[in-house]
């Protein structure tokens, strides 16, 4: 009997990503190939596996499985979400421009600039949508576009299908970073998309225990020249980090709507806390992306950036947080706080930094799935400290 999966729905797809693929034993986890080379049955014949950095059988459940969840092609998973973005890079060389989301994740922005400049590849920087600054910035040899939206900490939104009719009426490649909302919530190949990159120790993984990246293309050309990439450049996955990333995925979708459902809950009430002086969450009515971001995704994204008032706060409320940790990443069961101008940005100029609002007052919280009344205590308490410290009342 074959199954088509393509009749259930995300929900079911998650929660059974390896369950129907090993036909001998039945086993629903499916097993961990802990072998780099395959015995070949005689000259000239192949079971299709000749060596695991080309193909590996668990790594290539996964990458079956996200390929499927973004309606793409064809699916590669790497060592980490850099490493995957530093393959995807590899598409371009010597003279090759690219256009790039201004509020970006700062290990993509090193990448380009103190890497990728290297290879003669250049980026401007801009707002992923708006057209007329697109335009203004497009160069004849602008290769692609590579979007993040939201973003990361601002949480500026991209209309998808705009953007990316544009870039293909321009002849350019559209790569958008789906890490925030993962095909869960979005699935940008569907709204135009040719590329879509995740840094799947984030959400999809959702852990914070595994490092993984993950690539996915669409059309038969790009991905059969990301397939060349992947395997000549090597960075690819594991096969025991494969298998623990798709054992994070079956639980995605009940993770992402509680990750929805605290991070709104606190947002709305950081709104209305006297020493905040604005919360960045496109889930808010008053966030200027929400009505594009209602349009092209299902959901939102469990992390958001708040402003304090004072800067003071911040050292205080980090060192009070307990329930919430100060720690770098997002993504994870476990709340997470961290302070972007000098830890996940601190390579991205601070001229840069504060043309988008990446300044010493914003907070980013990547919210997990405890309790939001026990996480809103966490806070307010943190909160309640630091400003007993500034202002000893
Ligand atoms: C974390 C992150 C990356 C980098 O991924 P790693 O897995 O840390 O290498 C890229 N893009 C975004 C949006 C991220 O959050």
């Amino acid at each position: 009997m074959t199954l088509d999966k393509r009749h259930w729905r995300i929900e079911s797809r998650l929660a059974q990503i390896g369950s129907l693929e090993e036909p001998v034993t039945g086993a629903v986890s499916y097993p961990i190939y802990q072998a780099t080379a395959f015995r070949h049955p005689k000259l000239g014949q192949s079971t299709g596996f000749d060596y695991s950095r080309t193909k590996n059988p668990t790594r290539k459940v996964l990458e079956d499985a996200i390929a499927e969840l973004e309606s793409g092609d064809a699916g590669f998973a790497c060592s980490s979400g850099m490493a995957a973005l530093q393959t995807i890079f590899a598409l371009f060389g010597q003279g090759d421009h690219l256009l790039v989301s201004l509020d970006l994740y700062g290990g993509t922005y090193r990448l380009l600039e103190r890497i990728m400049s290297r290879f003669g590849v250049t980026a401007t920087y801009v707002d992923t949508n708006d057209l007329d600054a697109l335009e203004a910035q497009a160069k004849p040899n602008t290769k692609a576009i590579l979007i993040e939206t939201p973003t990361n900490p601002l949480m500026m939104i991209t209309d998808l299908k705009k953007v990316c009719g544009w870039a293909r009426r321009k002849g350019m490649l559209s790569i958008v970073d789906n890490t925030l909302l993962t095909p869960f919530f979005q699935r940008p190949i569907e709204l135009g998309a040719d590329i879509v990159i995740h840094s799947a120790t984030k959400y999809l993984g959702g852990h914070n225990d595994v490092l993984a990246g993950l690539i996915v293309t669409k059309g038969k050309e790009l991905s059969e020249q990301m397939a060349f990439l992947h395997n000549s450049i090597g960075a690819v996955l594991n096969p025991q980090d494969s298998w623990l990333l798709m054992r994070g995925m079956k639980t995605l979708a009940i993770r992402m709507e509680r990750h929805q459902y605290n991070a709104t809950k606190i947002a709305e009430h950081l709104l209305a806390h006297p020493a905040v002086e604005a919360v960045y969450y496109p889930a808010l009515p008053t966030h200027p992306g929400h009505e594009i971001q209602n349009m092209q995704s299902s959901g939102n994204t469990g992390i958001f950036s708040f402003r304090m008032k004072d800067a003071r706060y911040i050292e205080p409320i980090l060192r009070h947080i307990r329930l919430i940790a100060f720690a770098e990443s997002l993504g994870g069961v476990e709340s997470l706080m961290t302070y972007p101008a000098v830890q996940t940005h601190a390579d991205i100029p601070e001229e840069i930094r504060r043309q988008v609002g990446v300044d010493d007052r914003l907070l980013r919280y990547s919210v997990g799935i405890e309790h939001a009344e026990d996480l809103i205590a966490d806070l307010d308490r943190a909160i309640a400290a630091a400003q007993a410290e500034i202002e000893g009342v």
